[in-house]
C-alpha cells in the first residue's frame, strides 16, 4: 500500500509491503527512485515509521543520488540477455516494420538480429536491414522511431533533409524521441 513520511521536511512516499516471511525491516529504493519498506506482517504503523524515521538521512541521500538517472535507461549487454530477447526482437522487428511500411511502401531483403555494442541498427546497399536485439527492451515509441530510422535508409542512404523529412512522416517527434535516446547506454547509429 501507498504511504507517505516526513524525513528532513520533505514528504517522501513509499510502497508498504507487510510481509509473511519477512523477519525484519527492510528498506529499498530503485533506480527509478521507487522507496519500498517490506516489514513483518505483524509491525505497527509507528514502528514501522519511527525506523524509517532512524534511517533518513539514508533514505534522503539514495533518493537523490538516483535523480542523476532519471529518464535514462539501463540494459545489460550479455550473451544470455541476447539468447533471451533475440526473438521478440525480430518479432517486433518485422511486426512494426510493416506497420509502418503502410506509409511507405518500401520493400527489403532480410531483417536480422544482432548483438552489437555501439549500433542500434543498420540498412545495407542491397535492402538487408539488422537491428539491436535490445530494441525489444526500449520503451516501445524508442523502438518504434529506431525501426522507422533504418526503413527510411532503403529509400535514402544518408542522412540528409530527405531522409529526415521521410522519417517524420511516421514520427513526427522524432527530434524529441533522438534526445531520449541519446540518453541510454548506447546510442549510435
Ligand atoms: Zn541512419
Amino acid at each position: 500500500m501507498k504511504k507517505e513520511i516526513e524525513l528532513q521536511q520533505k514528504k517522501i512516499e513509499y510502497t508498504l509491503r507487510l510481509s509473511k516471511r519477512a523477519r525484519r525491516m527492510r528498506l529499498a529504493i530503485y533506480r527509478d527512485g521507487a522507496f519500498v519498506v517490506t516489514a513483518p506482517q505483524f509491525v505497527g504503523l509507528t514502528t514501522i515509521e519511527q525506523f524509517i524515521l532512524r534511517k533518513s538521512e539514508w533514505v534522503i541521500g539514495k533518493i537523490e543520488y538516483f535523480k542523476q538517472f532519471s529518464g535514462r535507461i539501463f540494459i545489460k549487454n550479455t550473451k544470455q540477455e541476447f539468447a533471451l530477447h533475440k526473438e521478440s526482437a525480430l518479432m517486433l522487428a518485422i511486426e512494426r516494420m510493416a506497420h509502418f511500411n503502410e506509409i511507405y511502401q518500401f520493400s527489403w531483403g532480410k531483417v536480422t538480429i544482432r548483438n552489437q555494442k555501439t549500433r542500434w541498427g543498420s540498412c545495407s546497399k542491397k535492402g538487408n536491414i539488422n537491428f539491436n536485439y535490445k530494441i525489444a527492451l526500449l520503451p516501445a515509441h524508442i523502438a518504434d522511431y529506431i525501426i522507422v530510422h533504418e526503413l527510411c535508409h532503403l529509400k535514402e542512404f544518408n542522412h540528409s533533409r530527405n531522409f529526415w523529412n521521410l522519417v517524420a512522416q511516421a514520427i513526427p517527434g522524432h527530434r524529441e524521441v533522438r534526445a531520449e535516446l541519446k540518453k541510454t547506454g548506447v546510442s549510435f547509429f
